[in-house]
């Protein structure tokens, strides 16, 4: 890496509004060491989504109504390339990033995906140690590529799945997918040394809370508990889902459900900024998590920055502009130069959304992710783009 300690204005595009240009200024952010946002929170994961599609149509993610057959995904130039991708990933690791999950869209429909891991699994900390490599799936393309994924060098998958009655199943992702395929990749995943998997389950009141106990009886008993069932509060994210409120189960009443059939206990926190709360079958029959960002935000804890598929940098999940990286990945800027751009942007970091809708009470002006009121706050990012 050459030295950054000079004067460069490098351009910082945006979607939803215009930010202005992000200097790298004279006594330059150093180009590795450990970084805190304003909020006084470390920068230790990453999120690279690889593909901007899906082919699922989940109603809280992807509805059908606007990811239709005329929906504009982005064009294949528009992506960024493996090498790009890793070369970004090897400078947020020198600024302290120890874990990459890949998403989507659907990571395993991205052409290839096994050559990005390759190369991803190739990148060392400072301290020279490997990243922590995963990936959050929808299950559907598991069975045929869980050994490949784990040949490359992929240590862990996360697999989204909503309910084991195959009706539910099929209506909720909207393609007539079947549970037993999704079963068959979690059972290959876990023969391929995937492990250990971890199963997410969006609850959406009304619509598959009646699926929590069959899920959390079936994996309780599969592969000897060593699957890892988690409960998510149905979110706001994006602006296409239509979320409602009461559409949101809290966990509470979740591990209620649960504890009334099997006994749990809390279990600690394993790693500081873990999403989920942890509890364990008291009966010694595993564990469960659940992750309540709607009722209990994590927000003071949050050391997660997300890469969009074409190199926006968005550092909340609910963002609405993303800091576009690659004018410079493309343009003729040094390793130094961007990872200098990229320690700026996350010194600058205040983002706390979940934490400001909890204070928020309803009628109360929206605000942006740094709390000012802001009744015309541009429209966020979906899901589908930013990965969840
Ligand atoms: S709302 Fe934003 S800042 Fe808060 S935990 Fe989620 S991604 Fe992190």
């Amino acid at each position: 890496m050459k030295n950054s300690s000079h004067s460069t204005v490098i351009p910082i595009a945006e979607v939803g509004h215009q930010r202005p240009a992000v200097a790298v200024p004279d006594v330059a952010v150093p180009a590795t060491g450990l970084l805190l946002d304003r909020l006084g929170r470390p920068l230790t994961d990453l999120r690279i989504s690889v593909t901007d599609r899906c082919n699922f149509r989940c109603s809280y993610c992807m509805p059908k109504d606007v990811f239709d057959k005329d929906y504009k995904y982005l064009p294949h130039s528009a992506l960024l390339s493996f090498e790009e991708m890793t070369r970004l990933a090897r400078l947020f690791a020198a600024h302290g990033v120890r874990k990459i999950r890949l998403t989507g869209g659907e990571p395993l429909l991205r052409k290839n995906i096994e050559g990005l891991i390759g190369q991803l699994a190739e990148i060392r900390t400072p301290g020279g140690d490997p990243l922590e490599l995963t990936l959050t799936t929808n299950g559907s393309l598991l069975a045929r590529k869980a050994a490949a994924l784990k040949a490359a060098g992929l240590q862990r998958v996360t697999v989204s799945l909503d309910s084991l009655d195959d009706a539910v199943f099929r209506h909720m992702n909207d393609v007539d997918f079947p549970v037993a395929d999704v079963l068959a990749g979690i059972d290959a995943a876990r023969a391929a040394g995937l492990g250990p998997i971890k199963v997410n389950m969006v609850v959406k009141r009304g619509t598959n809370e009646q699926e929590i106990l069959p899920m959390a009886r079936y994996f309780r008993t599969h592969h000897g508990g060593s699957v890892v069932l988690r409960f998510i509060e149905y979110m706001d994210v994006g602006a296409t889902n239509g979320w409602r409120m009461d559409e949101v189960m809290p966990s509470a009443d979740v591990i209620a459900r649960i504890a009334g059939e099997f006994p749990l206990v809390p279990l600690e926190a394993t790693t500081p900024g873990e999403t989920a709360q942890r509890w364990a079958y008291a009966d010694g029959g595993g564990e469960i998590g659940v992750i309540s960002s709607v009722t209990q935000a994590f927000c003071h804890d949050c050391s997660r920055a997300r890469l969009s598929t074409e190199g926006k940098l968005y550092l909340c999940l609910f963002a609405s502009a993303g800091h576009d990286l690659r004018p410079l990945l493309r343009g003729t800027a040094s390793d130094d130069d961007i990872a200098s751009a990229i320690g700026h942007i996350w010194q600058g970091r205040a983002d706390r959304y979940s934490e400001l809708r909890a204070l928020r009470s309803p009628g109360d002006p929206h605000q942006d992710n740094n709390g000012n009121a802001n009744d015309k706050a541009p429209r966020r990012v979906e899901m589908s783009y930013i990965g969840g």
